[in-house]
């Protein structure tokens, strides 16, 4: 069942975003050459707490930090640890909160000093395909118009979607129905109403699609070694349309 969130439970979850958004600009910012993901998580952590909310990840099925830290062809769900970035790596960071009962869930891929001018293009084609996404989020539209339009802009500049994973509806939990794929043909799955909460999670890869887990049991990676990228907000429907709540 989806559920239909009420204003005031919407305006519990902008709370819960806005510090999850205000915890990601602070990782853009201390992101550098030398710095180690364990240390991302500790400020991550450090922050949500001091916010008065819970780290929504912490302990999620067992997972060991508050954040996901997944470097280069690393996907998503990448174990924060003693690794150091280096000049040129891309890390992508998700997180979760959970304040006053509400989850919010959002995840950025940052550069590491200078990266290749490929990577950026990666950067750039995940992010406009999550704007897309969430551009396609109308009243009386379509679940899967939202997946089309991922798929769409990241496949006409070259890219693969990953389709082992996919968004979700959020609330009360951090994952509710329906699930969101990143691609599909459009017009398919449920009606989109007002009040309803999906986080919206594109996954791109460089090179193929396809994905494998490590042995650790929760990093996910490219299968051919390729650059992946994630971006991700967790977007309300008003009757005027979509809003993002992982933003300041
Ligand atoms: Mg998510």
């Amino acid at each position: 069942m989806i559920t239909i969130k009420s204003k005031r439970e919407i305006s519990l979850m902008r709370d819960s975003g806005r510090v999850a958004a205000s915890v990601l600009e602070e990782l853009k910012r201390i992101v550098e050459p030398g710095i180690t993901t364990a240390e991302l998580d500790k400020v991550a952590e450090r922050m949500i707490r001091k916010a008065g909310g819970e780290p929504a990840f912490l302990g999620y099925q067992g997972f060991p930090a508050s954040i996901c830290a997944s470097v280069n062809s690393e996907v998503v769900h990448g174990i924060p640890g003693l690794r150091r970035l280096a000049e040129g790596d891309i890390i992508s960071i998700d997180l979760g909160v959970v304040l006053k009962g509400y989850y919010s869930d959002t995840a950025i891929t940052i550069g590491v000093g200078r990266i290749s001018p490929e990577a950026v293009r990666l950067l750039d084609v995940t992010r406009a395909s999550l704007e897309k996404g969430i551009a396609a989020m109308r009243v009386g539209g379509h679940l899967s118009d939202i997946s089309h339009a991922v798929q769409t802009h990241v496949e006409a500049n070259g890219f693969s979607v990953v389709y082992s994973y996919a968004g979700h509806g959020i609330g009360t939990a951090m994952h509710e129905e329906p699930q969101v794929p990143n691609l599909g043909p459009p017009g398919h799955g449920p009606r989109l109403q007002r009040g309803m909460v999906l986080a919206i999670e594109p996954m791109v890869n460089l090179g193929a699609a396809e994905v494998e887990v490590d042995d650790d049991g929760w990093t996910v990676r490219t299968e051919d070694g390729s650059l992946s990228a994630h971006f991700e907000h967790s977007v309300a429907l008003g009757e005027d349309g979509p809003e993002i709540l992982t933003i300041l």
